[in-house]
């Protein structure tokens, strides 16, 4: 009997827990396959540069494999209900008696793959699941009450000491004997996902292109610490969207950290101790997500935030989502995510703050904007960091601490040079006045440039998000 292999994000051939193990144990050879389902992407508000990097790597993916005599089939299926039913066929029509998968973590996924192993039980295949997204498992992780975390600092804690056994970096599975089952053709494109993105140039496909970016990060990780904060330089890997469509496992992320660190992170190796962090932080997420599925489901993590009044304004929801704000350093961050399909951290925090505060909108509606256009969008990352923002998640930001948008970009931005890359009209203004409310309007008119006036003054508005939040 062969192994079936479901790809889903995990698209690589090398350090692949599902692969790996199908590989070692197929006595006849292994089967891959990946589903294509454009209507369930729809419903998740996958973003279109999103899901043809998804197709890139696929492909990418399919070649790697045939080099290994593995053939990758695709299978289409509009949502997810019918999966079951097809995996099985499909299974069936190729002669695997086992099928090999790595699990995702939310909801509908989860029920999703708790259908597939039934149906899959029926039909007498059998089902191996492996841990391989984070590199922890979410479960793996409790407080002395055998509970979930809710704060970061005592799971990180947690999380150190079990690093070093889980950091194991797999190879790709040896060739196999060459069987006789044709690969199948991965679509270039699909109806209802045109990505105006030029993705393929900014993000390249393919494990060797996340491995160079991986590499050449390495070179620099020791300055992360200062450069992660600062968008108009090159200070953070830039792998994202590489981790949330699995072309890198998150275990070759940290390997990489300790072996530039010469093994193990002390005191001395910031940069990587900083980094291996956010990979923490990456894990967290997924983890709380796990322990309260309500966050996937459009709950804040902190119940009492539900009953916070929110502002319902479609024109300043629309002012931000297009980077006319009238604030420099959100209007820049807006853009890069509208042209780019990624957004650097730092502006992320400044813009979903902004929106969540300045603006008072609702964070959902944040949330889903992100989603739809990150290249990187992840449920429980994009959902922490959201409600981290809002002030209605765990450990999030105190309600209080709002962020001034003048201030962060003079902190972090101070020559203006990342606003005047991606707002090309300031490109006149002094660098101060980017950083000043008046001295900005008076720029503008002095030089007769066309940019949006402000959307709201952002005093004014700090009070009003304050007094929503006092009233709680
Ligand atoms: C409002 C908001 C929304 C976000 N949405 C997403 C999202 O949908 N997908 C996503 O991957 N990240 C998200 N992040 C986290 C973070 O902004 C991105 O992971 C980071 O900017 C990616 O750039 P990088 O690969 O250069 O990161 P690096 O700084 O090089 O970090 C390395 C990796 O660690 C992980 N990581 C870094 N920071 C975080 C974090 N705060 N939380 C979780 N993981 C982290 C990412 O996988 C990242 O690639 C969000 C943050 C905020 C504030």
């Amino acid at each position: 009997m062969k192994n079936l292999v479901w790809f889903r994000r995990d698209l690589r051939a090398q350090d692949n827990r599902a692969l790996f193990e199908a590989a070692q144990t197929a006595q006849d050879g292994v089967v891959a396959v990946y589903a294509v389902t454009p209507q369930q992407w729809m419903q998740h508000d996958d973003a279109a540069c999103k899901v043809q990097f998804w197709l890139a790597n696929v492909q990418s993916l399919s070649q790697s494999l045939a080099k290994l005599n593995i053939p990758l089939l695709i299978l289409k299926s509009d949502t997810f209900a019918e999966l079951p039913k097809k995996l099985v066929a499909l299974a069936k029509k190729h002669q695997c008696g086992s099928l090999f998968f790595n699990r995702e973590y939310e909801v509908n996924e989860v029920l999703r793959d708790d259908q597939v192993a039934r149906a899959c039980d029926t039909a007498g295949i059998s089902v191996q699941r492996f841990h391989d997204r984070v590199i922890i498992p979410p479960r793996e992780i409790s407080t002395k009450e055998g509970r979930f975390y809710g704060v970061f600092t005592p799971y990180r804690k947690v999380w150190d000491t079990k690093l070093m056994e889980h950091v194991i970096v797999l190879p790709a599975p040896k060739k196999q004997k060459s069987i006789d089952v044709p690969a199948s053709t991965v679509p270039t494109s699909v109806k209802g996902f045109k990505s105006p993105k030029d993705i393929d140039a900014l993000w390249p496909a393919g494990e060797k292109e996340a491995q160079r970016r991986l590499i050449a990060f390495a070179d620099h990780i020791a300055e992360y610490s200062t450069g992660r904060d600062l968008p108009a330089i090159d200070g953070t890997s830039r792998l994202s969207g590489y981790l949330a469509a699995g072309v890198i496992s998150p275990r070759q992320c940290a390997a990489m950290a300790l072996e530039a660190s010469g093994g193990t992170i002390n005191e001395q190796d910031e940069g990587a101790r900083v980094w291996v962090s956010e990979l923490a932080w990456r894990d967290f997420y997924t983890h709380v997500m796990v322990g309260s599925p309500r966050v996937s489901m459009h709950r804040p993590f902190k119940s009492k935030t539900e009953a916070i009044n929110w502002r319902d304004d479609q024109g300043d929801l629309e002012a931000w989502q297009q980077g006319r704000t009238g604030y420099p350093i959100v209007d820049a961050g807006m853009r890069q995510l509208n042209q780019t399909g990624w957004m650097h951290n730092r502006l992320r925090m400044v813009t979903a703050m902004f929106l969540t505060k300045h603006l008072l909108i609702d964070w959902r509606l944040g949330e889903r904007y992100f989603m739809e256009n990150l290249i990187d969008g992840d449920l429980a990352a994009n959902n922490g960091g959201w409600q981290w923002s809002a002030s209605t998640g765990t450990d999030s930001v105190p309600y209080f601490r709002i962020f001034n948008p003048f201030s962060q970009s003079k902190r972090f931005d101070t020559e203006g040079e990342f606003i005047k890359k991606m707002c090309p009209e300031l490109k006149e203004v002094p660098a101060k006045a980017l950083h000043d409310g008046a001295k900005l309007t008076k720029a503008i008119a002095d030089l007769e440039v066309e940019y949006p006036p402000y959307v709201v003054d952002y005093k004014e508005g700090r009070e009003r998000a304050l007094a929503a939040f006092k009233a709680l």
